[in-house]
C-alpha cells in the first residue's frame, strides 16, 4: 500500500496519522519543529497543546464537545486515548498533563513501524508524486505554505482575521424585548425583511455600555502578535468605543432603519443587531461585534445588552491569528482540494477552533486517506452526530449567498439538525420542560441519538 503523506504532527496530523495506520497504512510524517518553530509552540514533541491543558467538558450527554470525546473514543481516537491516560483531575471537564499527553503520542507515533517521520519544513504544496497527502498545519502554518496554498486556491480563499464576534443561540434570546426586522426591511435573497435580530438601548443603557467596554479588561497581545495591525474594518468594539462615545452609534449600533414593534412611538438610542449564522437557524452572530475582551468581562457586560440578559453564547468573541481555508468552497465532501484531489486537508485550518475538534478532523481525514489508500469508501460520519456536525460544518453547513462569511466554530448543538418538537419539549413523564430543563432535555436527546448514529458508522465503516 502506498503511503500517506502527511504534513504536520501536531493534533491533527497526529490522529489522521493513527488513523491511517491502524489500518495498515503506512504513513510519511512531515513536522518542521524543532528545526523551525511556530510563534506558540514551545517544544519539539507531536500534539503540543499551545495554550490551556483542557479538552473542556467530558460530559457526553450535556455537551456538545463531551460528546465529540466520546465519539472519538468510541472511533478509536490516539488523541482521546492519550488524552485519557494522562487526565488530571479537573471536575466535570477533561484536563490533560500536557507533557505526558504529548511524550506519548510521539512515542507511539515514533516506534510505530509503519510511521516514517520527516522532520524539516514542507515549503509549499508537494508536487502531484506524493500522491494522497493530508495538509494539517495548524492555525500558524509556516508562510511558505501558507502563501502556496492561497495562490494555488486564490485571493479571497486562506484568511487571516484578527477579532471575532461572539455567537449567541437564538433561543436564549427575549423577544419581549428584541425583535426580527431588517434594516429598512431590506429583503436579502430569499429572505422576508426580517432577517435581523434587533436589541434596542436607551440613552442611559448606551453610555453605560460605552463605559463599561472602554474600562473593560482586555486580551493582551502576544510578543508576536504585537506588531499585527487591526482592520480599520473589523474593529474591536472596545477599541471602537475609545475612539468616542458616539462611534458605535456611527457604526454597529447605528440605531437607523428599524422600529421596535414593542414600543414603536419611541425611536431607539442605539440598537445591536445579529445575524443568523447556521443554516438552521440555532445560531445568531453579533454584528460587527468582534472583541478582545476578556471571557469574563463579554460574558458580564454583553449581557447588559436588552434582550440578552440570559444570552448563552456558542462562542465568545476573541483575537488570534488564525490561518484557515475557506473550506466549503474550497473542499469537496472528502475534504479534498477541489483543485488538488491529491490534497486533504484536517485541524484547525479548515476552519474549527479548538484542540478536540482539530483532533476530530484528523481522525476523519485519516479515515478518509486510508479509505482511499485501501481502493476503499470510507462512508461520512452521520449529520446527527457531532463528528458528522463538525464536517458539515466545513464542507457546506454554513449559510448560502454573497453576504455569507466562513468562521471558525467549536461544536456546539446549534450546528446538530434539530429534535422534533414534541420530543423536545416534554419529559419522559409527559411533563412540559421549560427554560434550563428543557435545553438539558434536548442536548441529551440529540447526544443519545448521536451515540445511537455513531456506533452505527463506527460498525459499518472502517473503524471497527
Ligand atoms: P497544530 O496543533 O498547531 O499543529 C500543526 C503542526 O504543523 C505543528 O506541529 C507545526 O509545527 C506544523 N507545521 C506548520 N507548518 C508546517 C510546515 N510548513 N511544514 C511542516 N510542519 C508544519 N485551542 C484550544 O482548544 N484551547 C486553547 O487554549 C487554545 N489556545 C490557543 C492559543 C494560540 C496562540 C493558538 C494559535 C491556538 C490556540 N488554540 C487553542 C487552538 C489550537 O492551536 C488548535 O486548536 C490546535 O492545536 C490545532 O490543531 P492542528 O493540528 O490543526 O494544528
Amino acid at each position: 500500500v502506498k503511503a500517506v503523506h502527511i504534513i504536520g504532527a501536531g493534533l491533527a496530523g497526529s490522529e489522521a496519522t493513527w488513523q491511517c495506520v491502524s489500518r495498515g497504512v503506512p504513513v510519511i510524517l512531515h513536522e518542521m519543529r524543532p528545526d523551525r518553530m511556530t510563534e506558540a509552540h514551545q517544544g519539539s514533541g507531536f500534539a503540543e497543546l499551545v495554550c490551556s491543558n483542557s479538552f473542556r467538558s467530558d460530559d457526553a450527554l450535556g455537551n456538545a464537545v463531551g460528546l465529540l470525546h466520546e465519539e472519538m473514543r468510541r472511533a478509536g481516537s490516539l488523541v482521546m486515548g492519550m488524552g485519557d491516560m494522562t487526565k488530571l483531575p479537573a471536575g466535570g471537564a477533561l484536563a490533560v498533563d500536557r507533557e505526558a499527553f504529548s511524550e506519548a503520542i510521539t512515542t507511539i507515533l515514533q516506534q510505530h513501524p509503519l510511521v516514517t517521520i520527516e522532520y524539516g519544513e514542507v515549503k509549499g504544496l508537494p508536487p502531484k508524486e506524493w500522491g494522497n497527502t493530508i495538509i494539517a498545519t495548524g492555525p500558524l502554518t509556516a508562510p511558505a505554505l501558507a502563501q502556496d496554498i492561497l495562490q494555488t486556491t486564490g485571493e479571497d480563499s486562506l484568511a487571516f482575521f484578527d477579532a471575532i464576534a461572539p455567537i449567541v443561540y437564538k433561543d436564549s434570546i427575549n423577544f419581549d424585548i428584541a425583535w426580527m426586522q431588517s434594516r429598512y426591511d431590506k429583503k436579502g435573497p430569499g429572505g422576508d425583511g426580517a432577517d435581523y435580530i434587533n436589541c434596542p438601548l436607551d440613552k442611559e443603557q448606551y453610555e453605560t455600555f460605552i463605559e463599561a467596554l472602554v474600562s473593560s479588561e482586555q486580551t493582551e497581545f502576544k510578543d508576536f502578535e504585537k506588531d499585527t495591525p487591526y482592520f480599520e474594518s473589523c474593529l474591536p468594539i472596545e477599541v471602537m468605543a475609545s475612539r468616542g462615545a458616539e462611534t458605535l452609534r456611527w457604526g454597529p449600533m447605528k440605531p437607523v432603519g428599524l422600529t421596535n414593534p414593542h414600543n414603536p412611538t419611541v425611536k431607539a438610542h442605539a440598537i445591536v443587531q445579529l445575524r443568523q449564522d447556521n443554516a438552521l437557524g440555532t445560531l445568531y452572530n453579533m454584528v460587527g461585534f468582534q472583541t478582545k475582551m476578556k471571557y469574563g468581562a463579554q460574558t458580564e457586560i454583553l449581557k447588559t445588552i436588552p434582550g440578552l440578559e440570559k444570552a448563552v453564547f456558542a462562542r465568545l468573541g476573541g483575537i488570534h491569528r488564525n490561518t484557515f481555508i475557506n473550506s466549503p468552497k474550497l473542499l469537496n465532501d472528502q475534504l479534498q482540494l477541489k483543485v488538488r484531489p491529491d490534497l486533504r486537508f484536517a485541524g484547525q485550518i479548515m476552519g474549527v477552533e479548538g484542540y478536540v475538534e482539530s483532533s476530530a478532523l484528523g481522525l476523519i481525514a485519516g479515515r478518509l486517506a486510508a479509505a482511499q489508500a485501501l481502493g476503499q469508501t470510507d462512508i461520512k460520519p452521520p449529520r446527527t452526530t457531532a463528528l458528522g456536525a463538525l464536517m458539515e460544518h466545513v464542507t457546506g453547513g454554513f449559510m448560502d449567498g454573497p453576504k455569507a462569511k466562513f468562521q471558525p466554530m467549536n461544536v456546539n448543538f446549534g450546528l446538530f439538525p434539530p429534535m422534533e418538537e414534541e420530543i423536545i419539549y416534554k419529559s419522559p413523564d409527559g411533563k412540559r420542560l421549560r427554560g434550563k430543563d428543557k435545553t438539558r432535555h434536548r442536548k441529551g436527546l440529540m447526544a443519545k441519538r448521536a451515540l445511537r448514529d455513531i456506533n452505527v458508522w463506527v460498525k459499518d465503516g472502517l473503524a471497527s
